[in-house]
């Protein structure tokens, strides 16, 4: 997964007389509605090659191979954005299956080209997943459309001493083996239930949620986690949320039944309906924003016609398009200019303009260009009202 600490490691990294080749294509499927990624993918290595003499091409030649054979095999893997990041001569080879779209770049450099990863980074929420029961706790980060588990080290050191918890990103096999303790110790404490047994398992629990707790504030901060969602069983999520202090409480966006041996998947699963209401609730916001802004007149426009026209002049901050978005439109098919209206000829060059079924496609694909972030609504009816398609300005 993308985190920080990959970023950094991404960043430090130095070619040693090698370089690295750096991909980032967008393969969003709203964006790409006519599926056409081979022709995009075969123009930007074409010309990115004609741009390199002879000896530069036979050092990358080996990188621009491997990236094509993965662009052309792993199509299946693809979500909204690809990153690929090699270099054979430092053994280096990293893939990101991004929840969300990039734009366009085949970078050749003597270190990896990461500006972009950090503004995904920056710009979508992390969600963390915090699991407790009796004796256990697991915590996971939801990014991007990926779950990873994070786990925990007992650092009891000098006796008398509080142990500290840290949370740690997993490995696979440490997952495995973390699963299957955590399976055993919610099993060991069922079978015996006196009045005094059952007092000493409430402080001893109580403990246990306390301790998984204490480490959550460093980490939500160290990984800046936008939202928590608290799972297991009725009566650990109360409790839990009641040793919570407020500043967590507030970024707690849901609670959810959950097995403490519940795989990955089955968290993310079980937890995607709180993320993607959360995600519905933040569009319902950034739409009302949009159309409040452009109505009075400040620094947003609404409809294809004005959409297209601030793309042209290079102004736009966020594009807002509706998901399901059927407008046609027109493009100039010699310097790619873009109409929402039929022209003709094309009033930058005289070339003739084409008809085009996906407005979104080209629109999409103008703003990545530009740097803007593209932020596609599910369902919604006031931006469906103004055209299906919005962008905030930069100025
Ligand atoms: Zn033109």
């Amino acid at each position: 997964m993308l985190d920080r600490a990959e970023l950094k490691e991404l960043a430090s990294m130095d070619g040693k007389g090698s370089y690295y080749v750096s991909l980032y294509f967008n393969v969003d499927p709203i964006l790409n509605k006519r599926g056409d990624y081979d022709i995009h993918f075969k123009n930007m290595v074409k010309s990115k090659i004609e741009s390199l003499d002879k000896e530069q091409y036979k050092r990358v030649k080996a990188d621009i191979d491997k990236i094509t054979d993965y662009v052309f095999s792993n199509r299946r893997m693809f979500k909204k954005g690809l990153v690929l990041i090699s270099s054979a001569g430092n053994s280096v080879w990293k893939v990101y299956h991004l929840g969300v779209p990039v734009r366009n770049e085949l970078v050749i450099g003597k270190t990896p080209y990461t500006e972009p990863l950090a503004d995904v980074l920056d710009n979508y929420e992390k969600f963390a997943v915090l699991l407790v029961e009796k004796e256990d706790a697991r915590i996971f980060v939801i990014h991007l459309g990926e779950i990873v588990e994070y786990s925990e080290i007992h650092t009891s050191g000098v006796p008398g001493k509080h142990k500290q918890d840290v949370w740690f990103a997993l490995s696979k096999t440490a997952a495995t083996k973390h699963m299957a303790n955590a399976g055993k110790g919610g099993l060991g404490v069922t079978g015996l239930r006196t009045d005094h047994y059952q007092r000493h398992i409430d402080t001893h629990v109580r403990m246990h949620v306390e301790d998984a707790i204490k480490g959550l504030d460093s980490f939500v901060e160290g990984e800046r986690i936008g939202r928590i969602i608290i799972g297991g069983s009725d009566e650990a999520v109360s409790m839990t949320k009641g040793l919570l202090h407020k500043t967590i409480l507030d970024k707690v966006a849901g609670d959810v039944k959950a097995e403490m041996f519940a795989t990955p998947d089955e968290v993310l699963k079980i937890t995607m309906p709180i993320v993607e209401a959360y995600e519905r609730k933040q569009e319902e916001e950034t739409v009302g924003k949009l159309i409040t802004l452009a109505l009075s007149g400040g620094a947003a426009v609404l409809g294809p016609a004005d959409v297209i026209a601030a793309l042209r002049e290079k102004r736009v901050m966020s594009l807002v398009i509706l998901k399901d978005l059927h407008a046609e439109g027109f493009v100039c098919g010699n310097c790619g200019l873009l109409s929402a209206r039929k022209v003709e000829p094309c009033p930058a060059c005289g070339g003739k303009m084409e008809h085009v079924d996906y407005l979104a496609d080209s629109a999409g694909e103008l703003a990545i260009r530009q740097g803007a972030i593209i932020e596609v609504v599910n369902d919604n009816k006031q931006l469906a009202e103004h055209g299906g398609i919005g962008a905030f300005l930069r100025f």
